[in-house]
């Protein structure tokens, strides 16, 4: 193994992003609201290596997409630390859930990839024929290069999103939730071609994605997100095999063909709390059923599950 295989592509070291609220005014007069810290990733500790696939799992509203962000450099961090190689340099790309959205509409597939080629220094003669092979790249043709994304089905923005990223010729690329808003037919297409591009590159991804399906079928480990942390990171298959916190326990027994768990579905009581005042200790002790005096008390420190290397929980019962 290389020195290079050793230091991870990416790498968050105690990574925090908070964000302030200040209340209007009449809020803070006659409620007496104070400014709100919502504490959307707080202490995070993620390594991805090159040519891997990290599936990143959790409810919504737990932080994962903000997580992503700080990753790229799209959100600055509050504390903490994103590595690239072990540098402290902004780096990687972003495909997002909704293409439209995250596409010009009065810029034409020309402009949209010509701004990125630009930006990493292309000369202007050679851009035309490099967003070509980019649209070539990902099922498109030069046919499409003066088109609106209006002008496209859903399938074949995504398509243009990931022929922007690729424009950048990134080394990693955070994918949020790719797939979810494309039609079930279109949708294996989209990650068949992520896949390939990571074969044919060696391109790493974070994959974020509430579909434990999608998840399970491209990642080569998973990171479980609760409330702001991560609660248990694993080799996939170990991990939907053999999940060791009781959050990804219940997660994963809503779909028990990914495991081998035969266990009845868990069902978890209550909401999960707000990430403005999250509960002291365990932040799952609200929900949890194995919850004991100590989860109120502490936080968990992370536990190696015996076995398995790679595979760790943030779980009192465990340690
Ligand atoms: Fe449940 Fe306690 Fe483990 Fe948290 S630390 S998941 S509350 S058993």
């Amino acid at each position: 193994m290389s020195m290079r295989d050793n230091v991870p592509l990416v790498q968050t070291v105690g990574l925090r992003r908070y964000f302030f609220s200040k209340p209007g005014f009449l809020a803070r007069t006659l409620a007496g609201q104070r400014e709100r810290t919502t504490k959307a990733v707080d202490g995070v500790d993620l390594f991805i290596h090159e040519g891997e696939t990290l599936g990143l799992v959790g409810e919504s509203g737990c932080g994962k997409s903000t997580l992503g962000r700080v990753i790229v450099g799209l959100y600055p961090p509050t504390a903490g630390q994103v590595l690239y190689e072990g540098r402290a340099e902004p780096g990687g790309q972003m495909i997002f859930q909704n293409p439209y959205a995250s596409l010009n509409p009065r810029h034409t597939v020309r402009q949209i990839l010509g701004f990125c080629l630009e930006k990493r220094g292309v000369p202007l003669e050679d851009r035309e024929s490099e967003s070509v092979r980019l649209l070539e790249r990902v099922g498109l043709t030069a046919l499409h290069l003066d088109q609106y994304p209006r002008q496209f089905s859903g399938g074949q923005r995504q398509r243009i999103g990931v022929a922007r990223a690729l424009a950048m010729r990134p080394r990693f690329i955070v994918a949020d939730e790719p797939v979810s808003a494309l039609d079930v037919s279109v949708q294996a297409q989209i990650l068949n071609l992520l896949e390939g591009l990571q074969e044919e590159t060696g391109v790493s991804f974070l994959l974020i994605s509430h579909d434990l399906a999608v998840v399970h079928h491209m990642s080569h480990r998973v990171a479980v997100m609760y409330l702001g942390k991560i609660v248990e990171t694993g080799r996939t298959e170990s991990l939907f095999e053999n999940p060791a916190h009781p959050y990804t326990q219940a997660l994963l027994s809503a779909i028990p063909r990914l495991g081998k768990t035969k266990s009845a579905r868990i069902r978890l009581q209550g909401t999960v709390p707000s990430a403005v005042d999250p509960p002291p200790g365990c932040r799952f002790q609200t929900r949890c059923p194995h919850k004991m005096d100590v989860c109120v008390e502490m936080e968990p420190r992370p536990v190696g599950v015996k076995g398995d290397p790679g595979h760790v929980v943030w779980c009192h019962l465990r340690a």
